[in-house]
């Protein structure tokens, strides 16, 4: 059975204190089993404070970035990709110090719309950065994920099968793919068939709608999708991410463009999308085990 999470801008737009304790409070209380925290800047997260709620509320925690295009470790400059995997080690310094179980994101090129494609040695790079950032998560049992987006926030991996490509290339056994319903939706020949090109590589889950609104209101197919993570067992972190107009992070929703109004109110949305998920891991693994006892 996947683990349950919420991204934290369905909550907040920062992580002051107040913005800290009140996500992870109300994480808790509609009963996800973690957070996931973006980290975008690691410098703006007071790791102690954070550790501290997550402990008082008791739930765990992710996190998550995107490259700046200065820091990017797809770069054909070297002191572009030194500079990302600075960052990258700030980034799995903090995930360390809140004992969050996975690091993940855009952590393989800058998260920006690219005006070129990607390059030979760019993608070697990236897979040799990412190999010393993965054996150092090995020691404290952090998770990386390459999360696979669309083609306007990353020319490297559009596509599961290119993840798994570069999961190969990378060579560690902590680095996992990370697929997105929304991504997929814009990327992929088949929701299931993403999933399943995946298998046993897939090792964290966005679950967004086409939108980014309310699940089950805009155009993605989810018993497709749950149909398809039972098919394969997955049994990582699901996690619910949204964004609306009305909460907002400038380093974040800009970048991914969130304009519009589609909710308000952060409790309704949430606590809709734990059901949501729920009874949909619920049909996908009846119709699995249903399929399984016909053949
Ligand atoms: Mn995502």
């Amino acid at each position: 059975m996947s683990n349950l999470g919420v991204h934290a801008l369905v909550w907040v737009g920062g992580w002051s204190h107040k913005e800290c304790e009140s996500a992870i409070s109300k994480s808790a209380e509609l009963g996800f089993d973690y957070i996931e925290i973006p980290a975008l800047d690691p410098s703006s997260i007071d790791t102690k404070y954070t550790l501290a709620q997550l402990e008082k509320y008791g739930i765990g925690a992710t996190v998550s970035l995107g490259l700046p295009l200065d820091c990017d470790i797809s770069s054909e400059d070297p002191e572009v990709v030194a500079r990302g995997e600075v960052l990258l080690n700030d980034a799995l310094r903090l995930t360390g110090e809140i004992g969050a179980t996975h690091m993940c994101g855009i952590l393989y090129s800058g998260f920006a719309k690219y005006m070129q494609p990607k390059t030979e040695r760019g993608v070697q790079n990236s897979a040799e950065v990412l190999f010393r950032i993965a054996e150092k998560a090995k020691l404290e049992n952090i998770a990386i994920g390459l999360e696979v987006v669309n083609r306007y926030e990353t020319n490297l991996l559009n596509t599961g099968a290119e993840g798994v490509e570069m999961v190969k290339r990378i060579g560690s056994d902590n680095v996992y793919v990370h697929l997105d319903t929304y991504h997929m939706h814009i990327e992929e020949s088949g929701l299931s068939n993403a999933i399943r090109a995946c298998g046993d590589h897939l090792g964290y889950f966005h679950v967004g709608e086409s939108h980014r609104g309310y699940l089950g209101s805009g155009n993605i197919d989810f018993q497709d999708i749950f149909r398809a993570l039972a098919e394969i067992s997955y049994s990582g972190p699901i996690t619910f991410e949204s964004f609306s107009s009305s909460v907002v992070s400038a380093d974040l929703s800009n970048i991914l463009g969130i304009w519009r109004n589609l909710w308000e109110d952060s409790e309704d949305l949430a606590r809709h999308a734990k059901t949501f998920i729920e009874e949909q891991i619920k049909a996908g693994s009846e119709t699995h085990r249903d399929n399984g006892s016909t053949i």
